[in-house]
């Protein structure tokens, strides 16, 4: 489906990397499975560092529902269309030139919430916006060229966009009120927030005011400072960083009488004095700096 949407005249063909070919041509992009067993949890799909060849984990096509939100109450999209999103993707980071790839890797020793701008999140925008170029342009080609095979793509990812957006109102229900960075921040800075690039891809391909509406109201949320109500008492310092790392922030004590709270989307800090060894006041204090009310 991938190769058929980067077409016949395409500079990157995707080709078996495990069926034998008379010749191999310079645009070649050979495709590997290998055992999930030999791989990290994480790494489903990727470009090896400086390759010109996608290794695809033989687990991939039972995670990919589940990488993608598609829930229970989801709209059904085909593994395969998944698979070939992609690999479109990381052609992508082959034809840019980017260095190596994948789709979804956060580094599990990088997994703050935050809303850095970093090289390595353009990259991955900029392999998205290559994703979505190929179905555009193949699109607009006939059918048996590649057209119906990106007419599908398009429909499954507003299928996973509305799975996405389902997702965020449902499962979290309350989160658009609360603006968690849970679910509107970046987890680690390598790749941007999953649900946003979806949403994303799915303006630059029907580019409908009510797509770019969506992301609009994303990105917003993102900026906001969340608000959370927490359903019971916090009687300690540390009972307060338990709740307040929920919601992506971070309380450490410096002190017997200092503790640094790390909050908002660009990890500003603030100080708060614990007066008199007074730890339900300092509690008090920090909680309402951070946006978080709990039952006294
Ligand atoms: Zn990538």
């Amino acid at each position: 489906m991938a190769a058929a949407v980067l077409g016949a005249d395409s500079s990157a063909t995707l080709v078996k990397g495990w069926e034998a070919r008379a010749s191999r041509h310079g645009s070649d992009v050979p495709v590997y499975i290998v055992r999930h067993g030999s791989l990290a949890e994480s790494d489903l799909v990727f470009v090896p560092p400086g390759e010109r060849c996608i290794f695809v984990s033989d687990a991939v096509i039972d995670e990919l529902p589940d990488l993608f939100l598609e829930g229970e109450i989801g709209m059904e999209v085909d593994p395969e269309r998944y698979l070939a999103l992609i690999l479109l993707h990381e052609v992508g980071h082959i034809q840019l030139g980017h260095e190596s790839g994948s789709f979804n890797d956060p580094d599990p020793f990088d997994s703050l919430l935050n809303l850095h701008e970093t090289d390595q999140k353009d990259r991955e925008i900029a392999a998205d916006r290559f994703a979505v170029d190929q179905i555009l342009a193949a699109s607009k080609r006939d059918y048996s060229s590649g057209g119906m095979e990106a007419l599908n793509l398009q429909l499954s990812i507003s299928s996973i966009s509305f799975n996405i957006t389902g997702f965020l109102r449902v499962t979290n229900f309350g989160s658009s009120s609360t603006y968690s960075p849970k679910l509107y921040w970046d987890d680690g800075y390598s790749h941007p927030n999953f649900a946003l690039r979806i949403l994303v891809m799915q303006a630059l391909l029907d580019g409908s005011e009510d797509s770019r509406a969506i992301v609009q109201d994303f990105i917003e949320s993102r900026e906001r400072r969340p608000y959370q109500r927490f359903h019971g008492t916090i009687a300690s310092l540390d009972e307060l960083a338990q709740v307040a790392g929920l919601v992506g922030h971070e309380v450490t004590r410096i002190s017997s009488t200092q503790v640094e709270l790390t909050y908002g989307p660009t990890g500003e800090t603030a100080l708060v004095e614990v007066m008199d060894q007074d730890e339900q006041r300092a509690v008090r204090e920090a909680a309402e700096f951070l946006g978080i009310e709990y039952d006294e």
